[in-house]
């Protein structure tokens, strides 16, 4: 039989670190296999979906600016991917592909890895404090589908273009709110975990100004941006000595449900894949 072939689709992708993440797993488990980089023009991604079988691929990852087209296209959907509205692994499962968001439970297992598996007793957001989510885009909805997926009950979402966050509140009214992106600075007093979904404070960006001494003692602060690894926010939460979870490893656990489906096995996120990514990131930067 063939060695199993899986892709990572998106346009650009030249920058997609899911080659090395895959690669050092395959090598790893000795297994035989390969993991390759796709770039497809949005026209065509459709046909480029249809042809996945004839060319003898088991799945692959999505990436931008594909994952709402992969979710139409997909004949199977998890019922994350269905509430999501977006999809970032691809799979064939009884002929038929079958598409899932692994990002929300990326986010969460690099959160419970991070922070140990108490982090909603221990920030407080499972006693009333709210988890507080900057950003509208699709990292943010995969991410507050998460946390409710959780069992949280008190989600705050702001975002510099208001509707954007209004729009989220669709996936739970009961438990999702909308704020203004000025009146952050406002409820940071209640919130037990921050995160940033925002692009600000990426490399080439703008940081994103937030004084963070408002937070309570007991608060932690996440940021999906890594690159770099240590964003402005990220800083200023260890400068208060708040627990602060970078953004890679939310890319890395978000790879792991990819993996087991195309090539059988369940990897690991461990410190030498990690460090393995660190100094790719450093190296290109
Ligand atoms: P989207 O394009 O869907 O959303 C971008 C978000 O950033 C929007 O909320 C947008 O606000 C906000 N934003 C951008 N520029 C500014 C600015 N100057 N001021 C205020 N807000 C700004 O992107 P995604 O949700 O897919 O991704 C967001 C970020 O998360 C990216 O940096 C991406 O690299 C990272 N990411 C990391 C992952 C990981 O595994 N670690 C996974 C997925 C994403 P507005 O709506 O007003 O434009």
């Amino acid at each position: 039989t063939p060695h199993p072939r899986a892709f990572v689709v998106g346009h650009p992708i030249a920058h997609s670190r899911s080659p090395l993440i895959h690669g050092h797993w395959l090598a790893e488990h000795g297994l035989p296999g390969t993991y390759e980089r796709v770039d497809v023009h949005p026209d065509i991604f459709p046909d480029f979906v249809r042809s996945l079988r004839a060319e003898g691929w088991v799945g692959g990852n999505v990436t931008i600016p594909h994952k709402e087209a992969a979710f139409r296209l997909a004949e199977v959907l998890t019922p994350r991917a269905e509430r999501i509205g977006a999809v970032n692994t691809l799979w064939f499962e009884d002929g038929r592909l079958h598409g899932d968001n692994t990002d929300a439970p990326g986010f969460l297992a690099h959160l419970d890895a991070s922070l140990g598996a108490g982090w909603p007793e221990a920030t407080g957001v499972a006693e009333g404090r709210a988890a507080l989510v900057l950003g509208a885009g699709g990292a943010a909805r995969a991410i507050l589908v998460g946390l409710l997926e959780r069992g949280l009950h008190r989600l705050i979402v702001a975002n510099r273009s208001a509707e954007r966050a209004e729009g989220l509140t669709a996936l739970d009214p009961a438990r999702i709110t909308a704020i203004a992106w000025d009146a952050v600075p406002a409820h940071l007093p209640e919130t037990g975990l921050l995160i940033n979904t925002t692009a600000l404070g990426m490399a080439g960006q703008d940081a994103l100004a937030l004084d963070l001494a408002p937070l309570p003692d007991q608060a932690a602060v996440a940021d999906i941006v890594y690159v770099p690894l240590e964003t402005p926010l990220l800083a200023a939460a260890r400068a208060r000595a708040l627990p602060a979870v970078d953004g890679l490893g939310m890319l890395l656990h978000q790879a792991v449900p990819g993996f087991s489906r195309w090539f059988g096995r369940t990897p690991a996120v461990t410190p030498a894949l990690r460090a393995r990514i660190v100094a790719d990131l450093g190296s290109h930067r």
